[in-house]
């Protein structure tokens, strides 16, 4: 990121520490749209699955990205309760693993690697577009940077794209009936609530972004 073309495994690290922060800030908004159509606890999974990856990156410090991934994973797959741990922990597993032994990725890699780590989760969850899940918000993004890398676009504007497209989507999410995941136990009852799992996807594309633009900045 530090020129808006490449992805190093530091600015890999630097996005799950920033977006630790940005979860702890807004752990309670994620509770309480989880407390609207579910159990009120995906704040608090998503602060100890963010604290854990945070010491589990710490502890391992890794050089390429496959470590990087695999790190997080681990104690996501662990550490963090309910359905969304399991699912971000697939995710950065598939992150790590398309985007290799390698200290860094360029623009089309990075954007590879980010789509891989999507289909991960929709494999593990069985869900599809519309069923009122984080791939709500995941899905259009990776379209949007795709789209914006085809364009001709940088990284940084990939991200920009994905990061509107995340934002959206998690909006989206409002009207929808939840077909998956305790949500979808409520019916008809879960339509006009925010997804949290759509919201903290969307937050985790966003702090990608904002790292992105800063750096070029800086
Ligand atoms: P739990 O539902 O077990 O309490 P969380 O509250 O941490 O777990 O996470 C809930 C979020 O998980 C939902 O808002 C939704 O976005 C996501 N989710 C649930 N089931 C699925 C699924 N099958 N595929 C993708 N995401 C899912
Ligand atoms: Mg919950």
């Amino acid at each position: 990121m530090a020129d808006g073309t490449t992805v190093t495994v530091e600015d890999l690290v630097a996005w799950i520490h920033r977006f630790s922060e940005v979860i702890t800030e807004h752990a309670e908004e994620l509770t309480q749209l989880d407390s609207a159509i579910g159990d009120a606890d995906h704040g608090t999974n998503m602060r100890r699955g963010c604290r854990a990856a945070v010491e589990a990156l710490e502890a391992a410090g890794p050089e390429e990205v496959t470590g990087f991934g695999r790190a997080i994973a681990m104690k996501l797959i662990s550490a963090v309760g309910g359905t969304s741990g399991p699912l971000y922990g697939s995710f950065f597993l598939a992150l790590g693993t398309a985007g290799g032994n390698t200290p860094e990725l360029d623009a089309a890699g990075t954007v590879a690697a980010l789509k891989a780590a999507v289909e991960a989760v929709q494999k593990r969850g069985k869900a599809e577009r519309g069923d009122k899940t984080m791939l709500d918000a995941l899905l259009p993004a990776i379209d949007a940077m795709e789209a914006s890398l085809a364009e001709g676009g940088t990284l940084d504007d990939a991200l920009a794209a994905g990061t509107a497209a995340a934002e959206a989507g998690m909006t989206a999410t409002i009207p929808m009936q939840a077909r998956k995941g305790r949500a979808s136990y409520l019916g008809e009852r879960s339509i006009g609530h925010q997804d949290p799992g759509a919201t903290s996807s969307y937050l985790l594309i966003q702090v990608m972004a904002d790292l992105a633009q800063g750096k070029k900045q800086s």
